[in-house]
C-alpha cells in the first residue's frame, strides 16, 4: 500500500465489516435496512432496493447499437455495414483515439445528471452494484476481451476530500460481477489538475497532460494486458484518453474505456 491514493481508497471503501469501519457508515447501512428503498433516479419509493422506478426507465437514455464502434456516439440509423465493425463517427474518423472501444451504459443529460452527480457527491456508493450491471449489459464485448479492469484515479487530495473515488466503486463493482481482476494499483495520478467543468475542449486536453503515471513496479504486471479502463462519464475524451496513453506507454497491449455516461452531442 505505498501508494497513497489506491492505499486510502481501499481503507475507506471496502466492502463488509472491517475493522475499523466507522461507526456511521454502520449507521447508514442500517438505515438503509430500515428505510423503504427509493429510486437512484428521482428518490420516489419503488418496491425494490436497486432498481429504478419506471418513469426514471422512460426518461434515462441507455446507449446501444448502431453506434460508432471507437468511441460509441449513438447513430440514429445503422450507417455502414450490418453489425458496425468499422462504422466511424466524424471525430474518429479524423482522428483515431487512443484507446481502441469506448462504450457508455446512458446518455450524460438533464434526466440523468442528478443520478451521476449524487453518485459522485452524495455517498451513494450503494448504488454501484446497479451501475455495473448496466456497465455489464453495455460494455460486455469489452469485458469478454478485458484481463485487468482499471478505474481512472482520482489524484489523493480529492480523494481525501470527497473520500471515495466513484470510477473505483462501479469499477470494483463490476469486477465481482465479471470476474476480470480489479486492479486499481496499475495506475495513479500524482499530479494535481484543475476540475474539468468548466474548462472547453482544447483546456480540457491541456489541464489533463502527465497527469497519469503507471508506477515502474507494476510495469510487468501490466505488459501485454487488455485494460477496460473504467470512469464515471466520457465528455471529450480528453482524462480517458490522457489515462489511456499512459497505460499503453507502459506496456498495455490494447486499452478499452467505459463509462456509465456520456455526453452525446450532435
Ligand atoms: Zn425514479
Ligand atoms: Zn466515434
Amino acid at each position: 500500500m505505498d501508494d497513497p491514493e489506491t492505499g486510502r481508497h481501499r481503507a475507506l471503501s471496502g466492502s463488509g465489516a472491517e475493522p475499523g469501519k466507522p461507526f456511521a457508515q454502520v449507521a447508514t447501512r442500517a438505515l438503509e435496512w430500515l428505510l423503504p428503498p427509493t429510486c437512484p433516479g428521482c428518490r420516489a419509493q419503488v418496491s425494490a432496493p436497486g432498481g429504478l422506478c419506471p418513469d426514471c426507465w422512460e426518461r434515462i437514455t441507455f446507449l446501444g447499437n448502431p453506434q460508432c464502434s471507437t468511441c460509441g456516439f449513438p447513430f440514429t440509423f445503422q450507417v455502414g455495414p450490418l453489425g458496425g465493425e468499422e462504422t466511424l463517427c466524424g471525430d474518429c474518423a479524423r482522428e483515431h483515439p487512443p484507446w481502441k472501444r469506448a462504450r457508455a451504459a446512458f446518455s450524460y443529460d438533464d434526466a440523468s445528471r442528478d443520478l451521476v452527480l449524487a453518485f459522485k457527491h452524495a455517498d451513494r456508493t450503494d448504488w454501484a452494484p446497479l451501475f455495473a450491471a448496466w456497465l455489464e449489459r453495455a460494455g460486455a464485448e469489452l469485458i469478454g476481451d478485458a484481463d485487468v479492469i482499471v478505474p481512472v484515479p482520482l489524484h489523493w487530495m480529492r480523494l481525501y476530500t470527497r473520500r471515495y473515488n466513484q470510477a473505483a466503486e462501479i469499477a470494483r463493482a463490476l469486477s465481482n460481477r465479471a470476474a476480470v481482476p480489479f486492479a486499481p494499483q496499475l495506475l495513479v495520478r500524482p499530479k494535481r489538475s484543475k476540475s474539468q467543468g468548466r474548462l472547453g475542449r482544447r483546456a480540457r486536453f491541456l489541464n489533463v497532460q502527465g497527469v497519469f503515471r503507471v508506477p515502474s513496479h507494476q510495469m510487468a504486471a501490466l505488459e501485454g494486458k487488455c485494460v477496460l479502463l473504467i470512469d464515471d462519464v466520457l465528455t471529450t475524451g480528453a482524462t480517458v484518453g490522457t489515462a489511456a496513453k499512459a497505460l499503453l506507454s507502459a506496456g498495455a497491449r490494447q486499452v478499452d474505456v467505459l463509462t456509465l455516461a456520456r455526453v452525446v452531442r450532435t
